[in-house]
């Protein structure tokens, strides 16, 4: 067993971010500038986006993404329970009803048809989260959006480097909002990018800078004019070049930091696929997953523990894990002010319940992937249930 703990998902920082952050430190520009420009511009060129706006979370993106779109009070917008808070929260940050409907059992992605089948004439959006990085259902969730003219919004926090067949999640001219927290594939400490069309994301630059009507940020810079005007109370959810530092180097690495992913994802997939006890998450043959979480469910009556057991299991042998998601409906703000049940969405709800996600960051040692594999097949010796020989 191990001795030293393992984090369930430590950053990988080098001497170049590090470098770089310092360099920007000794520049004179703290707060979005130059670095800022310069990673939008990269970002944007990475993942072919039509246009970039690097933002201080991926929870920002969202909310200025509904705040550009008009959409408010009266208004009804289709998303999913297994996501983060965040996902939902923004809804009500805009005084908008969130409608939740269920997910499909293998990717726990929207299903297409029970977003069709909540359409009302109050609906105006669909939030659609690319779940663990597996891109969802694009050209069903898109024309059903056609159909019915709403705003699709996809929050690909999950999904930076994701593609639906063949092409980057960001890609489109719709509102796509990535995150850069500190667990997720690229980081910034904190941060976030809101990618789309380059009308939409002119509007939520205002939006996202106190509703000034320019580009602010070069007021105080040579030849920046002082004059500006405010055209509506905006927010303060800029990037600083601080974190575009980290940024800029975490872009220079990120395929070999993608590639070593797919390593362990293959790793743990050997390991565990092979027992009745585990269902590996899998891929469907026409994305590419960015493969943010790997999140190994529990058969049903396969092992005499629970998943809660199964995790403190995990902590006692120093493997650091944890749940993606505890389902919106279940927290009980939302439960209580939409007299949720948990069966509500059995697909979502069974889920949560057989659900852990292992550690996975490309910081790992091959050591830290055979301790995991290791820890996860002597749960299962000593709590797989015996079956009597035919
Ligand atoms: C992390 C996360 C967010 C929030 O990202 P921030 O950058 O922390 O605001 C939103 N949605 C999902 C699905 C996430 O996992």
């Amino acid at each position: 067993m191990r001795e030293k703990f393992l984090s369930f998902s430590l950053p990988l920082v080098g001497a170049e971010e590090i470098d770089e952050v310092v360099a920007a430190l000794k520049s004179g520009w703290l707060t979005a500038g130059p670095r800022t420009r310069q990673f939008e511009q990269e970002f944007r060129d990475a993942f072919h986006c039509p246009a970039a706006l690097a933002l201080n979370s991926c929870t920002a993106g969202l909310h200025v993404a509904l705040k550009v779109l008009n959409i408010g009070p009266g208004d009804e917008v289709i998303t999913t329970p297994m996501t983060f808070a965040a996902s939902v929260n923004v809804i009500e940050h805009v005084g908008a009803r969130p409608v939740l409907v269920d997910v499909e059992p293998d990717t726990l992605n929207l299903q297409p048809d029970a977003v069709a089948a909540a359409i009302t004439p109050a609906t105006k959006a669909i939030i659609a989260v690319h779940y663990a990085g597996h891109p969802v259902e694009l050209h069903s969730l898109r024309s059903i959006a056609e159909e019915y003219r709403l705003e699709l919004i996809e929050d690909a926090a999950h999904a930076v480097g994701a593609r639906f067949e063949g092409t980057p999640i960001g890609s489109g001219t719709n509102f796509t909002a990535f995150s850069f927290y500190a667990t997720k594939n690229l980081t910034t400490g904190e941060g976030g990018m809101l990618t789309g069309s380059q009308e939409l994301l002119d509007r939520a630059r205002i939006v996202s800078l106190h509703g000034m009507n320019r580009e602010a940020w070069s007021r105080y810079a040579a030849g920046g004019k002082w004059a500006y005007d405010i055209v509506e109370p905006g927010f303060k959810y800029n990037m600083t070049d601080l974190q575009a530092a980290l940024g800029l180097q975490q872009l220079r690495r990120f395929d070999r930091m993608q590639a070593r992913r797919r390593e362990i994802v293959n790793r743990y997939n050997e390991a565990f696929s092979r027992h009745a006890a585990f269902l590996t998450p899998s891929s469907r043959s026409h994305v590419e997953n960015a493969w943010h979480l790997y999140v190994l469910r529990l058969r049903a009556g396969e092992l005499t523990i629970d998943r809660n057991q199964f995790i403190d299991e995990m902590t006692a042998r120093n493997i650091g894990t944890s749940v993606h998601f505890i389902p919106i409906h279940m927290h009980s703000y939302y439960r209580d002010r939409y007299g949720y049940h948990p069966d509500d969405f059995p697909v979502a709800h069974a889920a949560f319940r057989s659900m852990l996600s292992l550690p996975l960051s490309p910081s790992m040692s091959d050591q830290d992937v055979a301790d995991v594999i290791e820890a996860v097949l002597d749960i299962r010796e000593k709590y797989g249930r015996r079956r009597m020989a035919a």
